[in-house]
């Protein structure tokens, strides 16, 4: 089947794509629920030679859970498919130091991603000296002894303190529950120090990540997503084409008023903007 656009905007945007990058929550799931009609557009866009990932600040979960999880939706994927902040912490830790000790506040999908490239997980660190790096994602289960370790091991070792992302909350089925972001200002705050880097959204190295493995170019790659502040910001700075999903946390006036600034007092505002809104993903295509 032919991929023909509905919207007058998106023939115009979206007709040279050849990578589609997916944000996860809000755009083509909400909680346990499909959105309507994603499972078709991502097979479409298949269909039509458009290579489609998914990237998502969410480190909890391992790749091959987010597999599990699609397919159980319909969707056809695999691991490779898949760049999460812990996968893209993992990789860019990776480039930095090979072996490494790493204290870890996070879950299972952050230190699986961590030891799947021969890093090497402490629990319970007894020399602080001996831990490399300290990194922090989304932690349901966060605890003050951990933080107290955590803090440790950077003030009293020589550990470096990076971070998967800092959304301040995480959408859930029914509302809002804190974000990895809660878990990183704790130690920023019990440390004095910032992390030395954050690898997801709103940072732009899960895209440049993507872009380089499929060697496809900025202009042919766009990315679908709800959050004005992650998704569409980390396009924006990859140079991209962002397109906003109205099916998450972002609504039209919200968009509206950014886009009726007048001026910007810095970049970001700006940077907010997506060059395409949409509905749902099933406005992208006519059947
Ligand atoms: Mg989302």
């Amino acid at each position: 089947m032919v991929l023909t656009f509905k919207m007058r905007e998106l023939i115009d945007e979206l007709k040279n794509i050849k990578l589609a990058i997916f944000d996860l929550d809000g755009v083509i799931y909400r909680g346990d629920t499909l959105i309507t009609n994603s499972d078709e557009i991502i097979k479409e866009l298949k269909e039509s030679s458009i290579k489609v990932v998914y990237n998502s600040n969410n480190s909890t979960a391992t790749r091959q859970k987010y597999v599990e999880r699609l397919k159980k939706f319909g969707i056809e994927c695999e691991i490779a498919d898949f760049y999460t902040s812990a996968s893209i912490t993992a990789a860019e830790i990776t480039k930095i130091k090979k072996n490494a000790n790493i204290y870890v506040i996070g879950e299972r999908g952050l230190r699986e991603e961590l030891q799947s490239l021969g890093h090497k997980i402490i629990t319970h660190p007894i020399n602080f000296e001996e831990i490399d790096f300290v990194i922090v994602g989304l932690d349901r289960d966060f605890k003050y002894q951990n933080l107290a370790l955590a803090q440790k091991c950077i003030l009293e070792g020589n550990a470096q303190f990076y971070a998967t992302n800092s959304d301040s909350t995480l959408p859930v089925a029914r509302g809002l529950m804190p974000g990895a972001g809660v878990m990183v200002n704790a130690l920023i705050t019990c440390t004095g120090k910032e992390p030395v880097r954050i690898y997801g959204k709103p940072e732009p190295f899960g895209i440049k990540m993507i872009l380089s493995d499929y060697q496809i170019s900025a202009e042919k790659t766009c990315i679908f997503g709800d959050r004005l502040n992650t998704d569409i910001l980390a396009g924006n700075r990859a140079e991209i084409i962002t397109v906003a999903v109205l099916t998450g946390v972002t609504t039209k006036e919200m968009i509206e008023d950014l886009k009726k600034q007048k001026s910007y007092s810095n970049n970001l505002d700006k940077n907010m903007i997506p060059n395409v809104v949409i509905n749902i993903l099933d406005d992208i295509y006519k059947k």
